[in-house]
């Protein structure tokens, strides 16, 4: 997931770099260039969505480490070898027969 979402967020950057470069110029019957508006609308929605992307592509990078985290923290719990009863996942005692249990590893 984390790597996912720094694949989007790569995607993104370069999604805003290309809007950015867009030529907004049209050439008009005279021979000048001049600036279209509908390609300039076009261009900020471009890098709207572009920007969206990125908030996703971070979001996604930034949070499947806290998820990860999370599973491993005082709210995560484990049965207790010797009594079987729901003790915490990094108790080194337990709290319902007081057996000593080695706490697991945090990966
Ligand atoms: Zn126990």
């Amino acid at each position: 997931m984390r790597g996912f979402g720094i694949l989007i967020l790569v995607l993104g950057t370069i999604g805003i770099m290309l809007a950015l470069n867009m030529d907004t110029s049209v050439t008009n019957s005279a021979g000048a260039k001049v600036t279209d508006l509908g390609l300039m609308a076009d261009r900020q929605l471009y890098i709207l969505g572009a920007a969206a992307v990125i908030i996703a592509g971070t979001l996604m990078a930034a949070l499947s480490g806290i998820r990860k985290r999370l599973a491993l923290t005082d709210t995560a719990t484990r049965p207790c070898p010797v009594c079987g009863k729901t003790i915490n996942i990094t108790a080194v005692k337990c709290t319902h027969c007081a057996a000593d249990v080695a706490p697991l590893e945090r990966k």
